[in-house]
């Protein structure tokens, strides 16, 4: 159909984005974490985009089970299985196709299993801190602000990005830039940062 066709769309532009930011996502791991994580993302949304491609005939939830699975596989450390098994979890409801409910179901099942897993709160500064402001922006912009999803989809973005400044001032209590205790303040969270972009990438690529 024509929204697996976008789906899958959106995660070869999603691994496009994140190889060219490969790099930037490096550096702000090797500040406070292994410097991985550039190449954590990079490798396994490209993996992820081969592997949505190979499907035929399919639906928008497999195209997004299939993504989490290979990411799962692919990408170790905290943020394979936290990307990855969050989107497998979270693809079930999108079993109806995208509409403005299943997308907000999907987003709340998304964060939910994401702190399941990690156990971080907003403050821990992880990628927690994009998702939280994100999806219930995105929320309360479709239900209560009666926006079109682009839109929703825009004031989240923007959200995204006051979380991810806002992982610059505090200090990591979870993951491995906790390890580095006070040190971590003044650092900008990877993780925080790759959500950021892979929103970014799904406006850009369905405005
Ligand atoms: P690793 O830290 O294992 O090398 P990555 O470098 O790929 O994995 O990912 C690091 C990112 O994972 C962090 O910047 C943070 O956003 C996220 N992260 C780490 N631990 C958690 C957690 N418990 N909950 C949520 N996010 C986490
Ligand atoms: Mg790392
Ligand atoms: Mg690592």
């Amino acid at each position: 159909t024509e929204q697996t066709a976008a789906v899958k769309a959106v995660v070869r532009a999603i691994a496009e984005r994140l190889e060219a930011e490969r790099e930037h996502l490096t550096d702000l791991d090797s500040a406070i974490g292994d410097a991985d994580h550039g190449g954590n993302m990079a490798r396994g949304w490209a993996e992820a985009a081969t592997a949505v491609e190979d499907l035929d005939d399919t639906d928008v939830a497999t195209v997004v089970k299939t993504a989490g699975r290979t990411l799962m596989s692919e990408v170790g450390g905290a943020s394979g299985p936290l990307y990855g098994g969050s989107l497998v979890f979270a693809s079930a409801e999108l079993d109806d196709g995208l509409t403005d409910e299943t997308l907000v179901a999907f987003a709340e099942t998304y964060l939910e299993k994401v702190t399941d897993r990690g156990d971080a709160a907003v403050g821990d500064q992880t990628m927690v801190d994009a998702l939280v402001p994100a999806v219930h922006t995105f929320k309360k912009s479709i239900e209560v602000d009666d926006l079109p999803a682009i839109e929703a989809l825009a004031k989240a973005v923007d959200a995204a990005e006051r979380g991810v400044a806002f992982t610059v001032p505090i200090r990591a209590s979870k993951g491995r830039a906790s390890y580095l205790g006070w040190r971590s303040v003044g650092h900008q969270d990877p993780g925080a940062t790759s959500t950021l972009f892979i929103l970014e990438t799904l406006l850009a690529t369905t405005r």
